[in-house]
């Protein structure tokens, strides 16, 4: 499979060409033909399973195909942190060089006269961090009205780092009728339900990440001086026997 067989658009094909992408990850080979359907979309996966451009790359296949124009943010990111968001505007950036789609990132801890200004100016794209985003909807900058795709980037981190009740404020002033796209690693009780909550009739996309231990392993843990490696492992291979 490469990305030429997913019906890409040739701007986003040209883009993947000079980043040096050519096969699609599994993440992004099951997760790109649905989001181009429609389709809402729950992804188990980490970060590193090639994620972000599993989201990105349809995202601006779809608003570049849109065949009415946008009119103010038609989609919403939301990540946990500043580092994530990012990452996420860099690979926006990337993918959608020859596309002319609009895009900013928002979080907190820095100025926001740099952000209200690039949302000023209108933006397709916003990829926010929860406080931030909440701090400037209630200063009146941002307007949801016209959204039609939400992405809840690493839901369980969301849940670890405090910030599930900001992201519930979120939800709570998003329009009904959208496309929402959840992420997360893990899928503990209180994430199950915020996805429930979230999406309608979802496919289920899964992958295992790379450094996963298959359960039929059985591992232990030595601490031992670096000297002392070569001869526990014999020990441990001569026990085994
Ligand atoms: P992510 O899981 O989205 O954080 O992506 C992990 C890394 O893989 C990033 O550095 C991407 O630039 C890279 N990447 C994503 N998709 C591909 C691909 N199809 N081929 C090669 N590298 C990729």
């Amino acid at each position: 499979m490469a990305f030429k067989d997913l019906e890409l658009i040739a701007p986003i094909l040209v883009a993947l060409n000079e980043q040096g992408y050519t096969t699609p990850t599994p993440i992004q080979a099951q997760s790109i033909p649905l989001i181009l359907e429609g389709r809402d979309l729950l992804g188990c996966a980490q970060t590193g399973t090639g994620k972000t451009a599993a989201f990105a790359i349809p995202i601006l296949q779809l608003l570049y195909t849109k065949k009415t124009p946008t009119r103010g943010i038609s989609t919403l990111i939301l990540t946990p942190t500043r580092e994530l968001a990012i990452q996420i505007d860099e690979s926006f950036a990337a993918y959608g060089k020859h596309t002319k789609i609009s895009h900013t990132v928002i979080f907190g801890g820095v100025s926001q006269l740099h952000q209200t200004n690039s949302i000023r100016r209108g933006v397709d794209i916003l990829i926010a961090t929860p406080g931030r985003l909440l701090d400037l909807m209630q200063q009146g900058f941002i307007d949801l009205r016209h959204l039609d795709m939400f992405v809840l980037d690493e839901a369980d981190r969301m849940l670890d780092m405090g910030f599930i009740n900001d992201v519930k404020k979120v939800i709570a002033k998003l329009p009904a009728k959208r496309q929402t796209l959840f992420f997360s690693a893990t899928m503990p009780p209180e994430i199950q339900s915020l996805a429930n909550q979230l999406l309608t009739n979802p496919s289920k996309v899964e992958v295992t990440p790379v450094s996963s231990t298959v359960d039929a392993i059985e591992q232990s843990l030595y601490f031992v001086n670096k000297g002392d490696k070569p001869d526990l492992l014999l020990y441990l291979l001569k026990d085994a026997e």
